[in-house]
């Protein structure tokens, strides 16, 4: 039997970075949804107990430095599950680009197997695994709008967006999430956004205020390595989203538009500026 699960594209709709813990981990507190620009992992299994990656991306290692492998590998040692599994990725989301796509594919296979391998784990379940392979897979787990705190591993589920568009600008550059969180300021002033009035706007369906609720901590480190991300913002703003930022740990711009007229212009003009844009929506109800 092979299935297919999507593995969607993630934005930061705001990211605040609290502390570093003693171990290194940091802190978070933001508001994550997902978004309708999608990987497809196929999997099926196997009755040897290999793990077999492969994918349609030349940018991707296919050995035990694949989020998704890793994920099958922590799954059937935990499960002490005999037989293994064949991943295939289609890529559809651009790689180190603050769109979480290889937490993506790992939520998906930690999915994608507990069906395929009749475990019965809970969506809880695999979340708390998955944090041993990235502090985004426990969200992406869900892939629904949720308010994210602790090390990424307290997720909690919030109401349906109110309907907007999305365009995503990646630049051409690909950023080290894990050089930019060796450089947060802790000990200097840091830009916190307000994160409890995002959860109120988006509780209200509150657009405007989901609008000026946004931020994220990281975009002045990422930035000030990359200033095309500055320009991005402003190009975006300037052919009218109604807002925009950088979303993870960057490089990708977002921009956030009520109407659709406005979003494709946007999306048509971004397109003069940066090599890889994409016109995407929130995802309606999750991955159902
Ligand atoms: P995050 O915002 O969670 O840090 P990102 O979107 O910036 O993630 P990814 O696309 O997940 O970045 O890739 C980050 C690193 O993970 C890259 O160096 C990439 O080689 C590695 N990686 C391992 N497995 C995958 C995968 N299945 N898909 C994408 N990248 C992967």
């Amino acid at each position: 039997m092979e299935i297919t699960e999507r593995a969607p594209a993630k934005i930061n709709l705001s990211l605040d970075a609290l502390f570093q813990h003693a171990d290194g981990e940091h802190e978070w507190k933001m508001v994550m949804t997902s978004v309708d620009l999608t990987d497809y992992v196929e999997l099926s299994t196997t009755t040897s107990r290999q793990i077999k990656v492969t994918t349609d991306s030349g940018f991707l290692p296919v050995d035990q430095r694949n989020l998704a492998f890793q994920a099958a590998r922590l799954l059937q040692r935990k499960a002490g599950i005999t037989r293994g599994a064949r991943i295939h990725i289609r890529k559809q989301i651009p790689v180190a680009a603050g769109l979480g796509g290889g937490s993506s594919d790992a939520a998906a296979v930690l999915r994608g197997l507990n069906r395929l391998w009749q475990l019965n784990w809970s969506l809880a379940d695999l979340a708390h695994l998955g944090l041993a392979i990235d502090s985004d897979v426990p969200y992406c787990v869900y892939s629904q709008t949720a308010l994210v705190t602790g090390r990424g591993d307290e997720i909690t589920l919030l109401p349906k967006l109110p309907p907007f568009w999305v365009v995503l600008a990646k630049p051409n550059a690909s950023v080290s999430t894990p050089s930019i969180l060796r450089s947060i300021p802790y000990d200097q002033q840091l830009n916190h956004p307000p994160i409890e009035q995002m959860v109120t706007a988006i509780k209200q369906g509150n657009y405007e205020q989901i609008l000026t609720s946004m931020g994220n901590t990281l975009e002045a480190i990422t930035s000030q390595r990359y200033p095309q991300i500055k320009q991005l913002r402003q190009k975006m703003q300037q052919f009218g989203a109604d807002a925009a930022q950088m979303s993870g740990s960057g490089p990708t711009v977002f921009g956030l538009c009520a109407k659709y007229s406005r979003a494709q212009h946007v999306f048509n003009s971004m397109k003069g500026f940066c090599p890889e844009v994409y016109l995407v929506r929130p995802l309606l109800n999750g991955l159902n």
